[in-house]
């Protein structure tokens, strides 16, 4: 390449509309959780087919309650992978109860419900949930899932921070509003989502959690606003009046009117967005997918991908650099890289605290060993993502081993 252009690693797409519904919200007066939430709320379930949204302050917070608001506490376990972020595990810790780690499978990083289910058959007796992640926004194998979780009375709260605009086709499943098809947010017992800076829509912080049980949603509801029986708002409009009951220990998980006007607008932009991130990502596998050290990101025939990352494995065994290498060959070209995840048993605090080692999580550790996260955002110009794919080919093909050919005498 005789030419540099710079890819920062993400950039929001943050437009006049985005801005002016901040501006306004912050001339009408009302700053805090109001009618820009309650609205948020019902659009957001709408979009994915919930029942109920609950709007909350951060994902983290969203499993937090969701978890908590299904009763799980001290004493109990939830299953999850370590080939996430902190957050995931984090939020289960918050509740008092400990995470399990189950490794991943190979072809899209999410949880394998083989490993679930041999823990299971060790001990279920203080496992209550699962807490699967859908990694990049390749759903994970609910209907495996779901299965698991009925034969064993588990309940399900889904991590899809990454995956708004997820689907699974799955002809059998009891869950489906629409025949042989689920909206990631309709299957497990509470889906959550965030709206951090990075994600697939933002309102810079934020999370909702989406779940069809009235019951849910109502607990959910008051543990994020110091469990408190009436919503702040209402007490002070003219239906409302100055006295409210705390019913139970909660928390200050609020959204803010002001995050929440501007998630309005950009919810509205998310099938846009996404048909974005979709051609995006096409083009990408397209002009990568022949490369013998490289494995880009493929789609199950079953599901349908969010693309909130776009996440590619080196063989190291055919290059002769190193992930870091690579990832220092594309910064020099003026493009920002990342890798997801750390593998949480790999973090000093995880493994001192659960006593793990390398070699604990087998699959998690070989992927980690070898992903780069290549940019991938609607901000993106064509001309970038042609840049982009231009650049991780020249450099692939320059670090590839060569075979040694064989040259028969008489031929030489
Ligand atoms: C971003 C992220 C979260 C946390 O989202 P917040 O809204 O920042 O709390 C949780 N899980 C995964 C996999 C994430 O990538």
């Amino acid at each position: 390449m005789d030419f540099k252009l710079n890819i920062p690693f993400h950039r929001p797409l943050i437009e006049k509309d985005d801005i002016a519904a901040v501006v306004e919200t912050l001339e009408s007066g009302w700053m805090t959780t109001g009618p820009a939430v309650k609205a948020l709320e019902q659009e957001f379930a709408g979009y994915v087919g919930a029942k109920h949204g609950v709007a909350v302050n951060s994902c983290t917070a969203a499993m937090h309650l969701a978890l908590a608001g299904l009763d799980i506490g001290a004493g109990h376990e939830v299953i999850t992978s370590p080939y996430t972020f902190v957050a995931t595990a984090e939020a289960i810790q918050y509740t008092g109860a400990k995470p399990v780690f189950a490794d991943i499978r190979e072809e899209d990083f999410n949880i394998d419900p083989c490993q679930i289910s041999e823990i299971l058959a060790k001990d279920r007796s203080n496992v209550r949930a699962l807490l699967p992640v859908h990694i990049a926004g390749h759903p994970c194998d609910m209907r495996s899932l779901v299965k698991i979780a009925r034969e064993n009375d588990l309940s399900i709260v889904e991590d899809a921070a990454h995956c708004l605009e997820g689907w699974i086709y799955s002809p059998n499943h009891e869950n489906s509003k629409t025949s042989g098809q689920a909206k990631i947010g309709t299957i497990g017992d509470a889906t959550c989502f965030s709206f951090y800076a990075t994600k697939n829509m933002t309102s810079g912080e934020g999370g909702m959690v989406a779940t069809d049980s009235d019951d849910l949603a109502e607990k959910i509801r008051t543990l994020a606003l110091h469990g408190m029986s009436r919503d702040a708002w209402k007490r002070y409009t003219a239906e409302g009046s100055w006295n409210y009951e705390i019913v139970t220990q909660g928390y200050k998980y609020n959204m803010p009117d002001i995050l929440a006007a501007l998630a309005r607008v950009q919810l509205k932009k998310v099938p846009d967005m996404y048909a974005r991130r979709r051609k995006y990502a096409t083009l990408l596998r397209e002009h990568l997918d022949d490369l013998d050290a490289l494995i880009v990101p493929q789609e199950c025939l079953n599901s349908v991908h969010a693309w909130h990352l776009f996440i590619v494995r080196l063989c190291l065994d055919k290059l002769t650099i190193t992930r870091n290498q690579f990832i220092e060959r594309l910064r020099e070209h003026g493009i920002q890289t990342s890798v997801h995840f750390i593998p949480l048993h790999l973090q000093p605090y995880y493994r001192n605290k659960f006593n793990y080692r390398r070699g604990d999580f087998p699959v998690a550790e070989k992927v980690f060993d070898s992903v780069v996260s290549l940019p991938l955002y609607p901000a993106m110009t064509e001309e970038q993502i042609t840049y982009l794919y231009d650049v991780v080919r020249e450099t692939i093909e320059k670090h590839t081993v060569r075979e040694k050919c064989f040259v028969p005498e008489e031929i030489a």
